[in-house]
């Protein structure tokens, strides 16, 4: 098939049966309290202006916890807090908007976009579903990603990806019609790795796709993403991608995958907002705020920011993180093969090759969880991002290696002696959590709380196994 050739506008939502159907997620489901008290709005709500702007001199004086980041995981252990404890929360964040990273709005032409990239909401754990379900109403989404991917003649060509039957014969000339032959096709391409088990991301790739697919669809783009080859990165990395003999060309392959009718910011509103437990500040600055002594008497920290920022008095180096830059471009008349409103055939196309610099476009319009604007065929045009990966700018990713990883523990060290302060999600533990790990995590925090007084993990970072394990 050659590019966008015998593709449906918009790209459905839904993957082909049998695939769709292994979705627990059967239709809208879940609640939302501000939809049920009557608002309407697509948009984020305009936050009081002393949450926006008030800063601490207007915030409560004495709180049970101080926590530091208003993402999914300072948001959790605030809602649980109050629900069922009864602690009241101030949440401080340096950002001028509440959500962390998943943080989502309306922009101009009216089409809701992620500030942060784009997010995917997949769980296997039916807590963290019954938990946000409490927020949300969500809706089944199925999410599928292609690639732009040079064939055999240097033909671009778009692609499932992760690798499915099509991505082979497209990309590699075969003719491969069964889960037989694909397995055949995989046992003859396969590497397998020297130990126990793949030492880094090059090995857990090629004993998992051969040298063919590594090539085209993982060397290049893993280098440009992490600066780093494969081969200098822990396996963790690429076990993040399934490895199918199947059809199947879902991303995830967790029990349920969904996306909030309303966007992700809606979550946060229903979360915090209304609870007199709960304060929050925005544009405060945790370290700043401590060291003008600003800060109210408080009986817990929950710190959910980089561990090394938080230490950095001590001198130790400080830890790698990737960064993107996202290129917004508002392409005012999309045409994309004959379909007007769209640039491209899917929500995300990945472009693994190394003769262009970024790593994927993102076009939010694809996304059933768009705005009645969009879904009503009145907003022409279409948001697009390229993502770049760097070095410099916020921090995002953890970068997993045994150089980092042994860096870590030295922090983690020094976070264990810390004194009533609770080190929690992606940035402070130094993992890359999905959002369903990073909401579990946080409950078990708070289980912890509820069963020994003390605010601390159930289990190390690691134990959340490597991304999702196998998607
Ligand atoms: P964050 O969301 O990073 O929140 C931490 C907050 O702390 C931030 O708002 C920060 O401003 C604040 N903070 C830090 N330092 C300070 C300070 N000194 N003072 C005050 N505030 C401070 N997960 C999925 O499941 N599916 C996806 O598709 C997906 N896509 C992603 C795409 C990208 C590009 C990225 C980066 C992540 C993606 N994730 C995805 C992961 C998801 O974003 C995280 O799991 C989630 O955001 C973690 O929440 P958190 O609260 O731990 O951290
Ligand atoms: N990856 C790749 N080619 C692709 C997609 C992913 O090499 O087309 C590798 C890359 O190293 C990436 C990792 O798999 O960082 C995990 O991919 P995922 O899409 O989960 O990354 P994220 O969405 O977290 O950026």
């Amino acid at each position: 098939m050659a590019a966008g050739e015998g593709y449906v506008f918009p790209f459905p939502p839904r993957a082909p049966a049998p695939w769709c159907d292994a979705n627990k997620v059967k239709g809208v489901c879940g609640k939302d309290k501000l939809r049920e008290s009557g608002n309407t709005a697509d948009a984020p709500l305009k936050l009081d202006k002393e949450i926006m702007t008030g800063g601490l001199a207007s915030a409560p004086k004495k709180v049970d916890l101080l926590i530091v980041g208003a993402g999914l995981s300072g948001a959790v252990i605030a809602e649980r807090c109050s629900k069922e404890l009864g602690m009241t929360s101030l949440i401080i964040d340096n950002r001028d908007h509440i959500g962390g990273n998943v943080y989502d709005y309306v922009e101009d032409h009216g089409i809701r976009v992620s500030k942060y990239g784009a997010h995917l909401f997949h769980t296997k754990y039916e807590r963290v579903w019954d938990y946000v379900t409490e927020f949300s109403e969500w809706m089944p989404y199925d999410h599928r990603v292609r690639g732009l991917v040079p064939d055999n003649d240097g033909v671009n060509r778009l692609v499932a990806i992760p690798p499915v039957q099509s991505t082979v014969n497209a990309l590699l000339g075969e003719n491969i019609q069964t889960e037989e032959e694909m397995q055949a096709w995989y046992d003859k391409q396969r590497v397998p790795f020297p130990g126990d088990e793949p030492a880094n991301s090059e090995e857990a790739a090629l004993s998992r796709v051969g040298p063919q697919l590594y090539e085209k669809i993982f060397k290049h783009y893993t280098k440009k993403q992490w600066d780093k080859y494969p081969a200098e990165l822990d396996a963790s990395v690429m076990l993040r991608l399934p490895c199918r003999t199947s059809t199947d060309e879902r991303y995830f392959a967790c029990d349920w995958q969904a996306l909030p009718v309303r966007g992700y910011t809606r979550i946060f509103e229903n979360m915090l907002l209304d609870d007199p437990n709960i304060s929050l500040r925005l544009g405060v600055d945790y370290f700043k705020a401590r060291e003008a002594g600003e800060l109210p008497e408080y009986g817990m920290l929950v710190y959910t920011g980089p561990i090394d920022a938080y230490f950095v008095q001590q001198g130790m180096p400080k830890l790698e993180y990737r960064s993107l830059h996202f290129d917004e471009e508002f392409v005012p008349e999309p045409k994309c093969q004959d379909n007007e409103g769209y640039f491209q055939e899917a929500m995300v196309v990945n472009y693994p090759s190394p003769d262009v610099k970024f790593t994927r476009i993102v076009e939010y319009k694809h996304v059933p969880n768009q705005t009645e604007a969009v879904k009503e065929g009145k907003v022409k045009g279409s948001i697009i991002a390229r993502e770049y990966s760097s070095a410099e700018g916020e921090p995002y990713y953890p970068v997993p290696n045994p150089e980092n990883q042994a860096l870590y523990e030295k922090y983690r060290a020094l976070a264990e002696k810390e004194e009533g302060v609770c080190f929690v999600g992606r940035l402070a533990s130094y993992k890359y959590f999905n959002m369903d790990q990073a909401i579990l995590n946080a409950l078990e925090i708070f289980d912890n709380l509820k069963e020994t007084g003390k605010l601390a993990p159930k289990r190390r970072p690691e134990d959340f196994g490597p991304g999702d394990g196998p998607k």
